[in-house]
């Protein structure tokens, strides 16, 4: 159905009315930023908390600027908030952008919230009004979407879009406002006009605007964090040989990554992938091949080797501490499943607190901005306000989120108020050379451990390693043992 011209304030201006229904991480920021390059915007919730607290200018999730940018929007006129079901006659554009969390059974995405925006907006679509999906959902969902909106109003003639969110939390506002593509999936010429117009300021600036068949956008959302997934996993195995062998996993990654055809991103080994997206996105896209009798393999491999490594870490604070963490004190340093966000959905760092405690070991934790979402979801842990208070009297140091803030730690400071010197760096994050002067044994991720410094030899002290190089089992040093042959 082609539809006439749409609401623009000024000609040549780009000026449409979104409603954009679900203020959470994607709603809140594409809206702000829809708004910021001009267009004029209304960001709902069924949480009325949260549209009290961002009609008092309080943003319910920490993203670097997104405060700034939301005041100044509303102060311009373009930005506003509302309650749900809201007025929304003679919107262009309504951005359905909910949650859709793994369902408890099968894993497949709950789209329950979805449905229900659906339901809600279909009494208030207007003739001109496109529904663009913006949450991720496995394919097939804008179809049950559009049949549920036409059955609600047999009046219309719904068009129903794919606009899958790429945007990572932490650098959120940049990823949407210079994104490297916009997909879009539509099957109708007026949708893809607005769609165009929508990002109409992103494209002249050079991104790259992709339409396909509604499905395949879709799915390119699932592949593309699949993919992402499956190269965290990847590289964490290979950091896993590493430390059998005796190499080093940054190196590894860099000789990799160098390769334009592997690139860098994403070969950062550490205590795997947590976060909002990649666990429930993989474990979606699994349940949609399961139910259309197709095999991921690789996909599969990824979420097992995340899920066992994420399993995995309570061994590697264990083997740190000497094969126990019974009556020992840890401290956490970072919280969130990234830094840059206060986001503590599937973080790893709660896995890993939940397998201390139950080794009997007492949890001290410090986060920059994590630490009033850390405490609905963390018990019985000792929240601290800074990472010198975190660190004191334990027996390690666990460093869990790279904020950049631990850059810049005073690792003297640090080794003056542990009881025992023991940094576990998950991420790789600090610099070894500086950790071991400070007087810490240092146990990386894929990379062998390293003693402090000895003052007198000016050399490192020997670390007792679970996988010394060169063991028995290793048929390189049976060859070259003078028993053998
Ligand atoms: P979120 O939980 O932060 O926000 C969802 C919001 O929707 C909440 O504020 C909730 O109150 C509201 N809501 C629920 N049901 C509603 C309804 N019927 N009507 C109106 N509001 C309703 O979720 P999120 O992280 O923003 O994720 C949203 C979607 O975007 C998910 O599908 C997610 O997979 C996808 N996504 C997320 C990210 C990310 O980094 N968080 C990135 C890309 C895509």
């Amino acid at each position: 159905m082609d539809r006439p011209s749409l609401n623009r304030a000024r000609p040549g201006e780009p000026s449409l009315r979104i409603i954009v229904i679900g203020s959470g991480y994607v709603g809140l920021v594409s809206g702000a930023c829809l708004a910021e390059i001009g267009h004029r915007v209304t960001c709902v919730d069924t949480d009325a908390a949260r549209i009290a607290g961002l009609r008092a200018g309080r943003s319910p999730i920490f993203e670097l600027g997104l405060e700034a940018m939301i005041a100044r929007n509303v102060a311009a006129g373009r930005l506003s908030f509302d309650g749900w079901p809201a007025e929304l006659a003679e919107a262009d554009a309504a951005l359905i952008a909910v949650g859709t969390p793994p369902r408890a059974d099968d894993g497949q995405a709950d789209l329950s919230a979805v449905l229900d925006a659906a339901r809600m907006l279909a009494p208030q679509l207007g003739a001109q009004a496109v529904v663009v999906i913006k949450s991720t959902v496995p394919p097939g969902t804008g179809d049950t979407v559009e049949q549920l909106l036409a059955s609600c109003r047999p009046d219309l003639d719904p068009v129903v879009i794919s606009n899958p969110e790429f945007l990572r939390e932490g650098s959120a506002i940049a990823d949407f406002l210079a994104p490297d593509r916009i997909v879009v999936g539509c099957d109708t010429a007026s949708g893809r006009a607005v769609m165009a117009e929508l990002y109409q300021p992103l494209t002249a600036k050079g991104a790259p605007l992709l339409f396909m068949d509604r499905r395949t956008a879709e799915l390119t959302k699932y592949a593309a964090n699949a993919f992402l997934a499956t190269k965290i996993s990847f590289i964490n195995e290979m950091a896993d040989l590493c430390e059998a062998l005796g190499a080093d996993v940054t190196q590894v990654a860099r000789g990799m990554g160098m390769d334009r055809r592997i690139g860098t991103g994403f070969l950062e080994a550490g205590p795997g992938y947590g976060g909002s997206c990649f666990p429930k996105d993989t474990s979606a896209l699994l349940a949609t091949a399961r139910a259309h009798s197709a095999r991921l393999r690789v996909v599969e491999g990824a979420s097992v080797s995340n899920a066992l490594r994420q399993a995995g870490l309570i061994g590697r604070v264990q083997s740190a501490l000497g094969g126990d963490a019974a009556g020992k004190t840890v401290a956490v340093l970072g919280l969130t499943f990234k830094p840059g966000t206060d986001d503590m959905r599937d973080a790893p760092s709660v896995r890993l607190i939940d397998a201390l405690q139950a080794a009997g070991a007492a949890v001290r934790v410090y986060d920059p901005k994590g630490m009033d979402q850390a405490r609905g979801r963390l018990i019985g842990v000792d929240f601290t306000e800074d990472p010198y208070a975190c660190a004191g009297g334990a027996h390690a140091i666990v460093l869990m989120t790279h904020w950049a803030e631990f850059q810049d730690l005073d690792l003297d400071r640090l080794a003056g108020v542990v009881r025992q010197p023991v940094f576990i760096d998950l991420r790789n994050a600090l610099d070894a050379d500086a950790v071991v002067r400070a007087g810490f044994t240092l146990h990386g991720v894929g990379r062998p451990p390293r003693g402090p410094i000895d003052a007198a030899s000016d050399r490192p002290k020997p670390v007792a390693w679970p996988h010394p190089p060169g063991r028995s089992s290793d048929p390189a040093s049976d060859a070259l043992s003078c028993a053998a042959g």
